[in-house]
């Protein structure tokens, strides 16, 4: 089990997706950011999905960083003083049907102008039947390479959505210029086999793990990190909330009646609740909480191509 005393101490984290721009959140970012900061998270992505987003993202990643934290008196001057907030924008597979041409052409430019940490999320996504329509999937495809080539134009990371598509896409990416090696990138929140796992981390992606590593019952998702570990080590992981979704299961409060007036905000994911997915991970992998979170900060860094000092709290 997870101690107290673990849960007392702070750990220096990254939190590499999250959809902290949501307008679930916009009643109380600023908390939530400050209690983030409070519980080790130092870095925080905002993931892009749809092209009528874009512009919020970068206005949501500005305010953050404009935030003079609370406790900015107390925090020692050496180490970062607020959580710095990155964007990164793409078309994710899901919402497919909503994307056009021109949404592709003017992310293009906008990636021009205005660098962004990464590219995504991207990928292919066959969760639901009409996904699997040839033509939804086609374009799924078109899109999915076409944000490769402006991820290698840009020599920039990608953040990959892959679900119920896992050979496709490593199919795609294998024949792409592609180099995860050289440019990063993560499979975020993976949700493949073990052989699919391996195969993304020798392609030299991280496999990005979720809160819904805490779940005992996620017997699947665990072999998997547990055999991609067991064959790399913990060099190919980093960890992030995917938030407002995958709440981590010591978060959940158990809601049988359903009587909440305000469900999807009651039962949202924040930032803050990061270390209880290093701590389940710790467990799993019997790798100490110390030495994991310091390997997940390298690992994000490389990942994003960024060179962020590691400064235990
Ligand atoms: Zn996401």
């Amino acid at each position: 089990m997870i101690s107290k005393q673990t849960l007392l101490k702070t750990y220096p984290l990254i939190d590499t997706h999250t959809h902290f721009d949501a307008p679930v959140f916009d009643s109380d970012r600023e908390l939530l950011v400050q209690q983030a900061y409070e519980c080790g998270v130092r870095h925080l992505l905002l993931v892009g999905y749809s092209h009528q987003y874009f512009e919020r993202m970068y206005k949501t990643e500005q305010l953050l960083n404009k935030l003079v934290p609370l406790t900015a008196k107390d925090v020692d001057s050496a180490n970062l003083s607020q959580i710095e907030t990155h964007t990164a924008i793409g078309l994710h597979p899901f919402y497919i049907k909503e994307h056009s041409e021109d949404h592709l052409k003017n992310m293009a430019h906008m990636i021009a102008e205005q660098r962004p940490i990464a590219i995504g999320e991207i990928g292919l996504d066959t969760f639901t039947e009409s996904m699997r329509e040839p033509e939804v999937f086609d374009k799924q495809k078109r899109f999915f390479k076409a944000q490769l080539d402006i991820a290698v134009l840009h020599k920039l990371p990608v953040m990959l959505h892959i679900r119920k598509a896992h050979a496709e896409a490593l199919a795609i990416l294998k024949a792409h210029d592609y180099d995860a090696h050289q440019l990063g990138g993560i499979a975020h929140s993976f949700s493949g086999g073990e052989q699919e796992a391996k195969a993304f981390v020798r392609l030299g992606f991280k496999l990005g793990v979720t809160g819904q590593i805490t779940n005992p019952n996620a017997k699947k998702l665990r072999r998997a990190i547990h055999a991609a570990v067991e064959t790399y080590g913990i060099e190919c992981l980093v960890i992030e909330t995917d938030c407002p979704d995958m709440t981590p299961i010591q978060c959940q409060v158990s809601d049988n009646n359903n009587s909440w007036p305000d469900k999807q905000s009651h039962d949202r994911n924040v930032p803050a609740n990061l270390p209880w997915v290093l701590l389940s991970l710790s467990e799993l992998l019997n790798v100490s909480p110390d030495r994991l979170a310091e390997q997940l900060w390298h690992n994000s860094c490389k990942a994003l191509q960024k060179t962020w000092d590691y400064s235990p709290v």
